[in-house]
Protein backbone atom coordinates (compact mmCIF):
# COMPACT_ATOMS: atom_id res chain seq x y z
CA UNK A 1 0.00 0.00 0.00
CA UNK A 2 1.35 3.47 -0.90
CA UNK A 3 2.45 5.61 2.56
CA UNK A 4 1.64 8.95 3.15
CA UNK A 5 3.81 11.69 4.84
CA UNK A 6 1.84 14.28 6.92
CA UNK A 7 1.78 16.80 8.99
CA UNK A 8 -1.28 17.54 11.25
CA UNK A 9 -2.49 19.34 13.99
CA UNK A 10 -4.31 17.39 16.91
CA UNK A 11 -6.93 18.71 18.85
CA UNK A 12 -4.87 19.99 21.56
CA UNK A 13 -3.18 22.33 18.50
CA UNK A 14 0.15 20.45 18.74
CA UNK A 15 1.90 19.69 15.47
CA UNK A 16 2.29 16.06 14.90
CA UNK A 17 3.95 14.75 11.40
CA UNK A 18 4.18 10.85 10.83
CA UNK A 19 3.31 8.03 8.15
CA UNK A 20 0.09 6.59 7.41
CA UNK A 21 -0.96 4.01 4.69
CA UNK A 22 -3.43 4.36 2.54
CA UNK A 23 -4.73 3.62 -1.34
CA UNK A 24 -4.77 7.26 -2.24
CA UNK A 25 -4.30 10.97 -0.53
CA UNK A 26 -7.48 11.22 -0.57
CA UNK A 27 -8.12 8.44 1.50
CA UNK A 28 -5.29 9.22 3.55
CA UNK A 29 -6.37 12.96 4.40
CA UNK A 30 -10.28 11.62 5.00
CA UNK A 31 -8.37 9.02 7.70
CA UNK A 32 -6.61 11.55 9.46
CA UNK A 33 -9.71 13.82 9.45
CA UNK A 34 -11.74 10.75 11.21
CA UNK A 35 -8.72 10.66 14.04
CA UNK A 36 -9.80 14.67 14.69
CA UNK A 37 -7.12 15.20 13.18
CA UNK A 38 -6.61 18.43 10.93
CA UNK A 39 -3.62 17.44 8.16
CA UNK A 40 -1.44 20.18 7.03
CA UNK A 41 0.42 18.29 4.54
CA UNK A 42 0.31 15.12 2.94
CA UNK A 43 2.94 14.02 0.32
CA UNK A 44 3.43 10.45 -0.92
CA UNK A 45 5.96 9.51 1.19
CA UNK A 46 9.32 9.16 -0.40
CA UNK A 47 11.89 6.35 0.35
CA UNK A 48 14.84 7.87 -1.06
CA UNK A 49 14.95 11.18 0.36
CA UNK A 50 17.70 11.75 2.99
CA UNK A 51 18.31 12.23 6.41
CA UNK A 52 15.62 15.19 6.74
CA UNK A 53 12.63 13.44 4.66
CA UNK A 54 9.47 11.50 5.93
CA UNK A 55 10.77 7.89 7.45
CA UNK A 56 8.43 4.88 5.99
CA UNK A 57 7.35 2.90 9.19
CA UNK A 58 5.28 -0.31 8.61
CA UNK A 59 2.69 0.92 11.19
CA UNK A 60 -0.23 2.29 9.58
CA UNK A 61 -1.84 5.85 10.66
CA UNK A 62 0.26 5.63 14.10
CA UNK A 63 0.71 9.85 14.77
CA UNK A 64 4.57 9.89 15.67
CA UNK A 65 5.06 13.18 18.28
CA UNK A 66 8.49 14.62 17.74
CA UNK A 67 10.27 16.18 20.32
CA UNK A 68 11.33 19.59 19.73
CA UNK A 69 14.40 20.05 18.06
CA UNK A 70 17.23 21.11 19.80
CA UNK A 71 17.75 25.01 18.66
CA UNK A 72 14.62 25.30 16.94
CA UNK A 73 13.70 28.69 16.44
CA UNK A 74 9.46 29.30 17.03
CA UNK A 75 9.94 32.13 14.39
CA UNK A 76 11.28 29.89 11.47
CA UNK A 77 9.22 27.89 9.15
CA UNK A 78 9.82 24.41 8.71
CA UNK A 79 7.21 23.78 6.17
CA UNK A 80 4.61 25.68 4.04
CA UNK A 81 1.72 24.38 2.37
CA UNK A 82 -1.51 24.81 0.99
CA UNK A 83 -4.31 24.30 3.22
CA UNK A 84 -7.62 23.51 1.68
CA UNK A 85 -8.30 26.36 -1.16
CA UNK A 86 -8.05 29.37 1.11
CA UNK A 87 -5.64 28.82 3.40
CA UNK A 88 -1.29 28.49 4.13
CA UNK A 89 -0.88 26.22 6.40
CA UNK A 90 2.92 26.90 8.42
CA UNK A 91 4.71 24.55 10.49
CA UNK A 92 7.37 26.17 12.89
CA UNK A 93 10.64 24.87 13.79
CA UNK A 94 9.22 24.38 17.57
CA UNK A 95 6.61 21.96 15.67
CA UNK A 96 3.68 24.62 16.24
CA UNK A 97 1.35 24.75 12.83
CA UNK A 98 -0.57 27.75 12.36
CA UNK A 99 -3.03 28.02 9.50
CA UNK A 100 -3.54 31.60 7.75
CA UNK A 101 -6.89 32.08 5.50
CA UNK A 102 -5.61 34.39 2.31
CA UNK A 103 -7.31 36.96 3.47
CA UNK A 104 -5.55 36.97 6.73
CA UNK A 105 -2.03 37.02 5.04
CA UNK A 106 -2.73 39.81 3.18
CA UNK A 107 -3.97 41.97 5.65
CA UNK A 108 -0.62 41.17 7.37
CA UNK A 109 0.80 42.75 4.49
CA UNK A 110 3.62 45.47 6.35
CA UNK A 111 3.51 47.62 3.11
CA UNK A 112 1.17 50.28 5.14
CA UNK A 113 -0.38 51.44 1.63
CA UNK A 114 -2.57 47.92 1.11
CA UNK A 115 -6.27 47.95 -0.63
CA UNK A 116 -8.57 47.41 2.13
CA UNK A 117 -8.60 43.39 1.65
CA UNK A 118 -11.26 42.55 -0.15
CA UNK A 119 -10.55 38.70 -2.37
CA UNK A 120 -7.05 37.54 -1.92
CA UNK A 121 -5.48 35.05 -3.94
CA UNK A 122 -1.92 34.21 -3.45
CA UNK A 123 -0.30 33.67 -7.46
CA UNK A 124 3.31 32.86 -5.77
CA UNK A 125 4.29 32.07 -2.22
CA UNK A 126 7.96 31.83 -1.63
CA UNK A 127 9.94 31.50 1.51
CA UNK A 128 12.71 33.51 1.86
CA UNK A 129 15.63 33.87 4.47
CA UNK A 130 13.30 36.03 6.96
CA UNK A 131 9.81 36.97 5.44
CA UNK A 132 7.23 35.00 3.73
CA UNK A 133 7.24 36.23 -0.11
CA UNK A 134 3.36 36.23 -1.47
CA UNK A 135 2.54 37.61 -4.97
CA UNK A 136 -1.38 38.35 -5.47
CA UNK A 137 -3.41 38.54 -7.97
CA UNK A 138 -3.73 42.08 -8.16
CA UNK A 139 0.07 42.20 -9.10
CA UNK A 140 0.77 43.18 -5.20
CA UNK A 141 3.53 41.26 -3.74
CA UNK A 142 3.53 41.39 0.40
CA UNK A 143 7.31 40.30 2.18
CA UNK A 144 5.74 39.41 5.83
CA UNK A 145 8.18 38.99 8.45
CA UNK A 146 8.22 35.68 9.96
CA UNK A 147 8.07 37.07 13.41
CA UNK A 148 4.77 39.04 12.11
CA UNK A 149 3.31 35.93 10.27
CA UNK A 150 4.05 33.51 14.06
CA UNK A 151 2.77 36.86 16.07
CA UNK A 152 -0.35 36.51 14.21
CA UNK A 153 -0.73 33.08 14.44
CA UNK A 154 -5.00 32.51 14.64
CA UNK A 155 -5.02 29.18 16.91
CA UNK A 156 -6.82 28.96 19.92
CA UNK A 157 -4.03 28.49 22.11
CA UNK A 158 -2.13 31.56 20.41
CA UNK A 159 -4.80 33.45 21.09
CA UNK A 160 -5.24 32.76 24.47
CA UNK A 161 -1.37 33.51 25.23
CA UNK A 162 -1.32 36.60 23.65
CA UNK A 163 -4.68 37.92 25.34
CA UNK A 164 -2.92 36.90 29.14
CA UNK A 165 0.26 39.34 27.72
CA UNK A 166 -2.20 42.14 26.99
CA UNK A 167 -3.85 42.07 30.43
ZN1 LIG B 1 0.59 45.56 0.84
ZN1 LIG C 1 -0.71 29.13 17.19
Amino acid sequence: MPAFSYVVIDAQGRTRRGIVEAETARQARSGLRNAGLVPVELAAADPESGAGGPRRLTEPRVARLLLPLVGADPNRPDAVSLVGRYALGVTWQDRHGSIYPFTMLRAACPCGACPPAGEAWPTEIRREPSALRVQWHDDHASAIPYVELRGRCPCAQCATTRRGTDA
